[in-house]
C-alpha cells in the first residue's frame, strides 16, 4: 500500500518547534517510504482561524524545506461533507443535542466516584445529563450534538476497536473502556456544524492518509476516531503518535505558551538544518 501522510495544522497562531517536528517526522518518512506528503488546513473554527496565520504556516514549511502537492485541502470548504455524515449518524440514532454549559458540567461532576476518570481527550468527561432527554429534542443547525457512545458500540455489536500504533503494535480498546475514558464527546461544536474528530476522520478519509502522524497528545483521541470510521464505514489508518516537544521548562510547547515561533528561529538566523539538530532529528536522505 503506498504510504501517504499529512501535517493538519490550525490556522490559530505561529508554529512552533513542536508543529516543526511534527510536519519535518510526517514529510520524511513519506520520503524514505517514496510516499506521499499532504498538507491540510484545520480552520473550522472561524472565529479564530485567520488567513494570516494560513499564509504563515506556508512560508514556515516552505523554509524548513517542505513540499506538498496543491490544491491544499482546506476544512473551511468541507462543511458539506461534515454535515452529510452528520446527518448519517444522526439517522442511526447515535446523536443528541447538549444544552449544557461549561458549569452544568462542572456541577453534574461535582461528586466524583473514586478511581472513575473525570477528563477524557476533549477535558471533562461528559456526565450525560442531555442523554436522558425525550428523543424528540429539537435539533438546529446551531446545536451541539453529541455521540451517544454505549450506543455506538451497541450498533457495532459491542465489538472492541482494534488499531495499530507504530511501536506498540495493536491496541485494543474495549466499549466499556472508551464509555468510561472518553464519554459522549461532541460531533458538532455550536454554530460549527462539525468539530475536530469528526472532521479529522471524513477527510483523513478522503485524503487517502494510510498514516496518521502526530503529536501524543493526541493519542487520546484516536479511539474516538477509529470508532467514527467503523461506524462510517471508513477505513483505518496506522497511528505514529510522536513524542511531544518540549521547551527547557519541560512543558510542552504550545501555542499560548511562550513558545518562539518558527519565525522567529528563521529571523535569529538559525537554519532548518540547525533545527533539526535540535531536534535531533536525522536528515531526510539518511536513512530513518
Ligand atoms: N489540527 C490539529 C492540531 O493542530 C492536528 C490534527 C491531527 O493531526 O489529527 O493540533
Ligand atoms: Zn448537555
Amino acid at each position: 500500500m503506498t504510504f501517504v501522510t499529512r501535517f493538519a495544522p490550525s490556522p490559530t497562531g505561529p508554529l512552533h518547534l513542536g508543529h516543526a517536528y511534527s510536519a519535518m517526522l510526517a514529510h520524511d518518512m513519506a520520503q524514505a517510504q517514496s510516499g506521499t506528503f499532504l498538507l491540510r488546513i484545520e480552520d473550522i473554527d472561524r472565529t479564530r482561524a485567520r488567513p494570516a496565520w494560513e499564509a504563515q504556516i506556508y512560508e514556515d514549511l516552505h523554509w524548513l524545506g517542505l513540499s506538498w502537492p496543491t490544491p491544499v485541502m482546506r476544512q473551511s470548504d468541507r462543511l458539506p461533507a461534515y454535515a452529510a455524515a452528520l446527518d448519517r449518524i444522526w439517522d442511526m440514532g447515535l446523536l443528541y443535542p447538549c444544552t449544557c454549559s461549561r458549569h452544568d458540567i462542572a456541577a453534574a461532576m461535582s461528586a466524583p466516584q473514586e478511581g472513575v476518570p473525570t477528563h477524557g481527550p476533549d477535558g471533562p468527561i461528559y456526565p450525560g445529563t442531555c442523554r436522558a432527554r425525550p428523543p424528540d429534542t429539537r435539533r438546529s443547525k446551531h446545536s451541539i450534538l453529541r455521540l451517544d457512545i454505549a450506543l455506538a458500540f451497541r450498533v457495532l455489536d459491542h465489538v472492541p476497536l482494534v488499531y495499530s500504533e507504530a511501536g506498540r503494535g495493536p491496541v485494543i480498546t474495549r466499549p466499556h473502556d472508551m464509555i468510561e475514558t472518553v464519554g459522549d464527546v461532541v460531533l458538532a461544536r455550536r454554530d460549527m456544524g462539525t468539530s475536530y474528530h469528526l472532521s479529522v476522520v471524513l477527510d483523513d478519509a478522503e485524503q487517502g492518509i494510510s498514516d496518521v502522524v502526530r503529536g501524543a497528545d493526541l493519542a487520546t483521541s484516536t479511539p474516538v476516531h477509529v470508532l467514527l470510521q467503523r461506524l462510517l464505514g471508513l477505513p483505518t489508518p496506522a497511528y505514529h503518535h510522536h513524542r511531544l516537544i518540549r521547551d527547557e521548562a519541560g512543558k510542552r510547547l504550545a501555542k499560548r505558551d511562550d513558545a518562539r515561533a518558527l519565525s522567529r528561529y528563521r529571523a535569529d538566523g538559525i537554519t532548518p538544518s540547525e533545527l533539526r539538530g535540535m531536534l535531533d532529528m536525522p536528515h531526510p536522505d539518511a536513512t530513518i
